[in-house]
């Protein structure tokens, strides 16, 4: 079964996949967190030719989404904690817009999918990576609530003075990912949406339980 969440930052996708993977026994793909590590390469080892490099780095997806590595050049790096400053953060929209990078990193997804029982979310995963699965998600939120989310989980800043800061970057993080030439950030027809403003994870996870409950009972 392949359930295939889409949405922006923030909409609370990670941790409800989270929820969900665990109770359905769902092997949970955080694409964002692929993305994230390409923009942190390009950090540390520079940003030519960073589409080649993407395809030399073997993602290595454990414990459900709560924790991260990849191997690059014969070495493994723990990416768990390092993907989530506000430096990558604020690099990632351009990365993502680059058509090679996503050429690549769509096909490692289709191949990490394939012929397993997965919950997968990003930005193009019902439009692009998964457009057959058999459950499609968009999840969304006000952008207030998202950036208060984000802001729980944003690691190395100054907490008490960086609120607008975050809601500032979503929104522009938002903008990009909804107006790029490659793979746009939408919904698509076939798509249920699913707004978490007020919700709780729990009550999230549980809606998108019904759906594959209802989906496992008519398959
Ligand atoms: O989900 P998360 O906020 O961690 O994703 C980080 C960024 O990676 C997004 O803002 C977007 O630019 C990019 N992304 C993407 N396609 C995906 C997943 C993430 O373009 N499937």
């Amino acid at each position: 079964m392949q359930v295939a969440i889409d949405g922006p930052a923030g909409s609370g996708k990670s941790s409800v996949c989270k929820i969900v993977a665990e109770k359905y026994s769902l092997t949970y793909i955080d694409t964002g967190a692929m993305y994230r590590s390409i923009a942190w390469l390009s950090v540390h080892f520079g940003e030519d030719n960073l589409a080649a490099k993407a395809e030399n780095t073997e993602f290595i997806l454990e414990d459900n989404g709560r924790k991260i590595s990849i191997k690059y050049n014969g070495k493994i790096y723990d990416l768990t904690k390092e993907i989530r400053t506000p430096e990558i953060s604020s690099k990632v929209a351009f990365v993502a817009a680059d058509s090679d990078i996503r050429k690549i990193l769509v096909k490692k997804q289709q191949f990490y999918a394939e012929g397993s029982d997965v919950i997968m979310e990003g930005r193009d995963i019902t439009t692009v990576v998964l457009p057959n699965a058999d459950i499609k998600i968009f999840l969304t939120a006000s952008p207030e609530e998202r950036a208060k989310r984000r802001f729980k989980e944003w690691e190395g800043i100054d907490k008490a003075s960086e609120y607008t800061k975050v809601l500032e970057e979503i929104k522009k993080r938002d903008e990009m990912d909804m107006t790029r030439k490659e793979s746009p950030l939408l919904q698509s027809e076939d798509a249920v949406l699913l707004d978490t403003t007020g919700l709780s994870l729990e009550q999230v996870a549980d809606k998108i339980g019904e759906m594959i409950i209802s989906y496992k009972h008519n398959h």
